[in-house]
């Protein structure tokens, strides 16, 4: 996979692509970044990429020659989905997540200060994603944690590929409780079916605490979910 992400501090993303599972996944060329200062595309002396909205009102507004421009100086941007960071976006999802990992190409508009001109929206972005119904001062953070969930599904990222079908919402689901060693700690054990050894009941009890777990805390999710016949009987114990 290939992303491009558009962004006026590029410095920004330094700690997090060089890290962990991010930098793993670029050192294994399963994905390629690159950040673009869309700065650098501005055809104004003073490199100005925003200017005071029509209409009068507070802060400044994106304008769009810099960034069609930065996308258009990308090598088959046309084939890419160019996501826009709004909060007025759709709201971002493991099930989105899953989606735009099986693309090529992302390319990502990071905004700042009021947020883009209009036309930017209109005729470049193909997509529209807010992670949240909260305003950030810049789409950065957005990008960074988009980028981060949608990389960890590509094949070969993770060490144990079985961890992300088990993770929270993969399932429709939130994650059962785990735990590790030691086996009691401060007086608290592990619960004895986890050091039975006996797969099918660790499985059972597993698939019991995650409908428990989703039911108490997201019982939104729980109604989306598709349960079987032995999951509504669990669901009942
Ligand atoms: N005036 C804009 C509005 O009310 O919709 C908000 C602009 S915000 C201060 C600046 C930039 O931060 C936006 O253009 C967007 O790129 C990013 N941003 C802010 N909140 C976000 C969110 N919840 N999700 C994704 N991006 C966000």
């Amino acid at each position: 996979m290939k992303i491009d992400i558009l962004t006026l501090f590029p410095e920004m993303f330094t700690g997090v692509l060089q890290s962990s599972i991010l930098k793993k996944a670029q050192d294994k060329e399963v994905v390629t970044i690159s950040t673009i200062n869309f700065r650098d595309y501005s055809t104004n002396k003073h490199k100005t990429v925003d200017d005071y909205p029509y209409g009068g009102g507070h802060g400044m507004v994106l304008k769009p020659e810099p960034i069609f421009s930065a996308v258009e100086a990308i090598p088959h941007y046309e084939q890419a989905r160019i996501i826009m960071l709004t909060p007025q976006g759709e709201k971002f999802s493991q099930k989105k997540a899953e989606e735009l990992s099986k693309e090529k190409h992302l390319i990502f508009l990071c905004g700042h200060y009021e947020g883009f001109d209009e036309r930017i929206r209109e005729h470049l972005a193909t997509d529209e994603l807010s992670i949240g119904d909260y305003v950030l001062t810049g789409g950065e953070l957005a990008a960074m944690v988009i980028i981060d969930s949608v990389t960890r599904l590509l094949p070969g990222v993770l060490g144990n590929e079985g961890s992300v079908e088990t993770d929270s919402f993969s399932l429709g689901l939130l994650e059962y409780p785990q735990y590790t060693r030691p086996e009691e700690y401060r007086g608290w054990r592990v619960p004895d079916i986890l050091l039975s050894g006996h797969h099918q009941n660790i499985e059972k009890w597993r698939k019991k605490e995650s409908l428990k777990r989703t039911l108490l805390r997201r019982p939104d999710l729980l109604a989306e979910a598709t349960l079987d016949q032995t999951d509504r009987e669990l669901l009942k114990q």
